[in-house]
């Protein structure tokens, strides 16, 4: 028999998510998958270490409550506001689940089905709703990927404003662009069905728009512990919004998804902010550095928001570059789709990652 006729037809032909590199070669400078260039903190790293005893054989937390009491805390809400994931990709996959109709179910309208988001933004939201059965609908941002008012999308036909799932990337991947809380919020407002600002990068920015999701039933904030905070191998994510769409979550989530370690490591985090603070001046620093140096080589560099920057490499095709790099050993990301292929997307290292990253630049240059 066959086993591929095991498989259900939609999960066959399913083009699943491509996450960026993670290579096996040592030495490396890895520069293409956004991670912290930091470590945690020495505090979190001794929460860690001292959970690591016979607890083990315990099933963790299944609702992370010592975790989403203190996130309520710190976001000055209740812990009901909170869903805590295995990283916020997880809570991405329920929220699909959660809001959104298959496509072939019953009487479902197109707008109950439909999983909308910009492009370009993050690549996973339209596999969420390929493995959902649901309809993707992507709609273009505007130049230099700036964010449609309502008025524009109205204009341009393309936005549902019933769409079930709404996703947007802010600031944006992978431009790094800004968006102001006060655009999101004409959207939010111009909107019926539920949204989720992703603001997985949102630490490096200059504005956050964690109040809508306690000012709008509909919205719905994702933050992960991946990028700002340096815990991408704990897995911890999580969602703010109201109680009913929170609670709609964590009925269908997995009993134990957030393991007890990342609890810990999340938890202990969240005591010692003043250190991440204090390293995102330097990522911010860094990345005003590499914006300068790469200018002054002649490539276009756009306004970032984030751990990363969005650039358009002189002389030779992005593609080219990307290969150049990597004969280097510098690893960098590339994104084969026409709004983004010119451009190559450089994660913020440490000062001597991006010294190594422009030193390799003018060789490649002057080669
Ligand atoms: N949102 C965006 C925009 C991202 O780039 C990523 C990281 N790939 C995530 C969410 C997911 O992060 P995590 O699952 O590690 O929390």
């Amino acid at each position: 028999m066959d086993p591929q006729l095991l498989i259900r037809p939609l999960v066959r032909a399913l083009h699943p998510y491509v996450p960026g590199e993670q290579p096996k070669i040592k030495g490396l400078i890895k520069l293409n998958t956004n991670e912290n260039p930091y470590p945690p903190s020495p505090k979190v790293l001794a929460a860690v270490k001292s959970a690591v005893d016979e607890r083990l054989r315990l099933y963790p937390n299944p609702t992370a409550d010592a975790l989403r009491a203190r996130l309520a805390k710190f976001h000055r809400c209740r812990p009901e506001n909170f869903i805590v994931g295995n990283g916020s990709d997880e809570l991405l996959a329920l929220a699909t689940r959660a809001f959104v109709q298959p496509a072939n179910g019953a009487k479902t309208s197109a707008s109950k089905a439909t999983v909308q988001f910009f492009t370009p933004s993050y690549s996973l939201y339209p596999v969420l709703a390929d493995i959902h059965g649901a309809l993707s609908r992507a709609v273009p941002l505007g130049k230099d990927f700036a964010l449609p008012s309502p008025r524009d999308l109205k204009r341009g036909g393309q936005w549902d404003f019933a769409a079930a799932l709404t996703f947007i990337t802010t600031p944006n991947a992978p431009s790094g662009r800004g968006y102001s809380t006060g655009e999101l919020e004409e959207l939010c407002r111009a909107q019926k069905g539920v949204i989720v600002l992703d603001e997985a990068y949102v630490d490096f920015a200059r504005e956050n728009a964690f109040a809508l999701a306690l000012k709008f039933p509909h919205v719905i904030v994702a933050r992960t512990f991946s990028k700002a905070y340096a815990l991408c191998f704990q897995r911890i994510g999580y969602f703010a919004g109201h109680p009913a769409l929170i609670g709609a979550l964590q009925k269908i989530r997995d009993s134990y998804n957030v393991n007890g370690l990342g609890q810990v490591a999340a938890l202990a985090t969240l005591s010692d902010l003043p250190h991440y603070r204090s390293n995102f001046r330097r990522i911010i620093a860094t990345r005003r550095r590499l914006t300068r140096e790469l200018e002054k080589l002649g490539f276009n560099v756009l306004p970032s928001r984030a751990n990363f920057i969005f650039a358009r490499p002189p002389a030779f095709p992005a593609v080219v570059w990307l290969q150049k790099w990597r004969e280097k050993r510098v690893l960098v990301r590339w994104f084969n789709s026409p709004a983004t292929k010119d451009f190559l997307r450089i994660t913020i290292g440490t000062d001597a990652e991006i010294d190594a990253l422009l030193r390799a630049a003018r060789q490649i240059m002057a080669a």
